[in-house]
């Protein structure tokens, strides 16, 4: 519903101006004294984000959404000449974000793949580097250049000015652009987060940084505890990955500008100006930090994940036949054990049928032993597509083949082997239209039965099948 609305580029760039002016707004309520500068610029992290996932067509939307917010600032409805220098540093504003913005994301993704942003040090490294320093530049240098330009600065104010916009600029793509990344991406399946997990450590993460920047008091020395608290959360990110460790960044950074715009905590008692800049150097700091965890995270992520893969296709391979693919002896002994406990516990019966190839040495004799592989091949292809889901096929040995049929009867079971007998009759094999019949034995499972009974009794019943005169069915 919201991918339909959002998806075509007119409707995106009007979304793209909205949320760039709500995310500069927001920023603002956080604004710090005397000059009301905010230490995060939102909407730098969120445009490059959204640059990266729809492309350069949002141009239009980000240079709209700069306009907007600047051009709100400086307005006049009643001072001509105030009105057009509002218009022109705004025009220079949006022309900034819009073209820095959008020319870092097309390198960014030049460099590194969608998947690797966040997961790799590659990707990482041109999303700091590119989107945090690259386009920060681009923006402030035309931003604050337009207010110089169009008089909006007072002599000696310029390089001030120029640096909060840069490091907030930078701090602001640090903080947003891997958040917004790690929820619009697809999740791995190694990113599983529970809600309750994601509330639960959010909170936990705001609790301390409310602590620790004097938001929330302890009673006496307990309050310089505080950082004791800490390891569960370096835990928790470490566990559940990319979009807990970048929504911590998040909410720890957001507290930390409120105590500090609010004068509190232990960046702002140096007086306001100076605690701007400590306030965006602590989360600079601290969320090329986090990224360093991410990576540490995601690299640990990443080998349990292909152990996993890893252990899933040995298990599958020492069950396997490597000739056929059927099941080998491990794999059926296992399942005759599994179905013996059942029979005993819920007297489910089941059968087994013990098929042996005719006169089998004669092929290899004649045409040569890749001959017979073929044969074992196609034979085996051609039985287990009438075999049931449930049931199992195995390669017993060199040219046997065994069917375990769970919850069945005599006659069912005869019936089965009767059809695959003759549709090895019917058969003919390879290039040359070989013929080739099956002597089958089978049997049911009884009362006191073992592996070895079991498969004793099917065995002397395909001696039977084989001493009868072959290609036909016995039971036992
Ligand atoms: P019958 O069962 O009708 O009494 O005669 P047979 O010729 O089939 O019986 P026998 O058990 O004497 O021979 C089985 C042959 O199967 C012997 C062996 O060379 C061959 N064989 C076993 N495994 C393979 C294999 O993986 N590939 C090929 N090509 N031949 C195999
Ligand atoms: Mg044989
Ligand atoms: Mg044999």
């Amino acid at each position: 519903m919201l991918s339909t609305i959002v998806s075509s580029t007119p409707v995106r760039c009007v979304w793209v101006a909205l949320l760039y002016i709500v995310a500069a707004r927001t920023g603002q309520l956080f604004s710090i004294e005397p000059a009301n500068v905010t230490p995060v610029w939102l909407p730098s992290g969120l445009m490059l984000a959204l640059a990266l996932v729809w492309g350069w067509r949002i141009a239009p939307g980000i240079f709209l959404g700069a306009f907007i917010g600047n051009a709100w600032a400086y307005w006049s409805w009643t001072d001509n000449g105030l009105l057009l220098r509002a218009l022109g540093s705004a025009t220079f504003n949006g022309v900034g974000d819009a073209v820095g913005l959008v020319v870092m994301a097309r390198l960014i993704q030049k460099i590194s793949q969608p998947s690797d942003w966040l997961r790799t040090r590659k990707g990482l490294a041109s999303l700091i580097i590119l989107g945090g320093g690259g386009a920060a530049m681009i923006s402030s240098i035309m931003g604050v250049g337009g207010l110089q330009l169009f008089g909006h600065l007072e002599v000696g104010q310029f390089w001030r000015v120029f640096t909060t916009w840069l490091v907030g600029d930078a701090v602001g793509v640090l903080v947003m652009a891997p958040l917004v990344l790690a929820w619009m991406q697809p999740p791995r399946d190694s990113d599983v987060l529970p809600t309750p997990v994601l509330v639960g450590s959010l909170s936990y993460a705001a609790f301390i940084t409310a602590l620790l920047f004097d938001l929330i008091k302890l009673p006496g020395s307990w309050h310089y505890a505080a950082p004791l608290l800490l390891p569960p959360l370096f835990y928790a990110m470490m566990t559940y990955g990319l979009r807990l460790v970048y929504s911590l960044l998040a909410v720890v950074s957001v507290v930390a500008v409120m105590a500090t715009s609010k004068g509190m905590g232990p960046l702002s008692y140096k007086g306001a100006a100076d605690a701007l800049l400590q306030l965006q150097l602590f989360i600079g700091v601290f969320s090329l930090s986090l990224y360093t965890m991410g990576i540490l995270a995601l690299e640990q992520q990443n080998v349990r994940w292909s152990l996993k893969q890893r252990q899933e296709e040995l298990e599958h391979l020492y069950r396997q036949d490597a000739l056929t693919g059927l099941w080998n002896r491990y794999r059926i002994s296992e399942f005759i054990e599994l179905e013996l406990a059942r029979f005993r516990r819920e007297e489910l019966p089941f059968g087994v049928i013990l098929m042996d190839i005719d006169h089998f040495k004669k092929i290899n004799d004649t045409l040569g032993h890749l001959v017979g592989d073929e044969v074992l091949r196609e034979l085996s292809a051609l039985l287990h597509e009438h075999i049931r889901e449930k049931d199992l096929m195995g390669r017993w040995g060199g040219e046997e083949f065994i069917v375990i049929v769970t919850h069945t009867q005599i006659e069912a079971l005869r019936q089965l082997a009767d059809k695959l007998r003759e549709l090895c009759e019917n058969h003919r094999f390879g290039k040359r239209g070989l013929y080739v019949t099956l002597s089958v034995g089978l049997t049911m499972v009884k009362a006191g039965d073992t592996e070895l009974l079991l498969l004793d009794r099917a065995d002397s019943a395909l001696y039977e099948a084989k001493q009868g005169g072959r290609n036909r069915v016995v039971t036992r």
